[in-house]
């Protein structure tokens, strides 16, 4: 009779103590919307994100927020691009005092340089998202071992995703004649998938956006689209639009679409996750590029 008892007390004890435990998620915060998604797929309901530079805005250029730096302060594990992605980070980490974790999703990636510079976009490969996503997996997994089989299966199922993406990515490119894959996008950030796909990505500005093109660039840019005959010419989800609309009238070129290169859109928008984020950018290059020359 007494073992029944004390069997119970154990029994009621567990109960209690699970949806504690449960309560108790990990918080994590990510440089920007992207990374907030993988920290999402793979922690599940066991971590709380934050994200600091949100849908539709600039990761290059940013300024952080008291706000944030409390948020910083507060997290567990604070994921990173790195390859000079968030220039305002070092300034961030001093004002909140953090004593996160500092996990680098592109550590391992073959990183693409331009000139002396790191591109930092690596995520437009899917295969490059799926060391992103390895990286964070490990990362929580260390930060919290108890609900690491929740981890560990998180990132199975996505990374299953992932791999199919890659190759529905590949299969859409075989579509676009290959004399016609060739666009012109605002800032240098898609050479990663331009590495991995086969379409080649001609920008305006750097792989950075802090600087503006020269008159001078701008006539090359005419120049380039008229030569190579560029069917093509795409906007970006927070870039201005002026510079192509000015580009597309000067050469003649039609504007394909707008591509979502280093944020997210709105819940209520295409691109509200990275995997949606890939489906539509393919979509506008297929839709653009795809049909057959005037
Ligand atoms: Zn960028």
């Amino acid at each position: 009779m007494r073992n029944v008892h004390l069997i119970l007390i154990f029994a009621l004890l567990g109960l209690c103590s699970t949806p504690a435990r449960a309560q108790t998620r990990l918080n994590v915060v990510a440089s920007f919307s992207i990374l907030g998604d993988f920290v999402r797929q793979v922690g599940g309901n066991k971590v709380n994100v934050i994200t600091l530079v949100g849908p539709d805005s600039d990761v290059h250029v940013y300024t952080p927020t008291p706000h944030d730096a409390k948020d910083v302060g507060e997290a567990k594990l604070l994921v990173v691009n790195g390859l000079g992605l968030e220039g305002w980070l070092p300034r961030l980490l001093q004002a909140s005092a953090a004593k996160a974790k500092i996990v680098t999703a592109t550590d391992g990636i073959a990183v693409r340089k331009r000139g002396a510079d790191a591109d930092p976009h690596a995520w437009q490969s899917v295969k490059n998202a799926m060391i992103y996503v390895r990286n964070i997996r490990e990362a929580l997994v260390v930060a919290d071992p108890a609900d690491a089989p929740i981890f560990k299966a998180n990132a199975d199922r996505y990374l299953t995703e992932l791999d199919a993406l890659d190759r529905e990515v590949r299969a859409e490119v075989d579509k676009i004649p290959p004399e016609r894959r060739k666009v012109i996008a605002t800032h240098d950030a898609f050479g990663y998938l331009a590495d991995a796909y086969g379409v080649q990505f001609i920008a305006l500005l750097g792989v950075s956006t802090e600087t503006e093109p020269s008159a001078r660039d701008m006539a090359g840019i005419v120049e380039t689209i008229k030569r190579n005959r560029i069917p093509a010419v795409f906007l970006e989800n927070f870039n201005d639009d002026r510079l192509i609309d000015r580009i597309a009238a000067e050469a003649g070129a039609t504007i394909g679409g707008t591509l979502y290169s280093d944020a997210l859109s709105e819940e209520n928008g295409p691109a509200p996750t990275y995997i949606a984020l890939v489906r539509h950018n393919i979509r506008a290059l297929t839709g653009a590029l795809g049909r057959e020359a005037r």
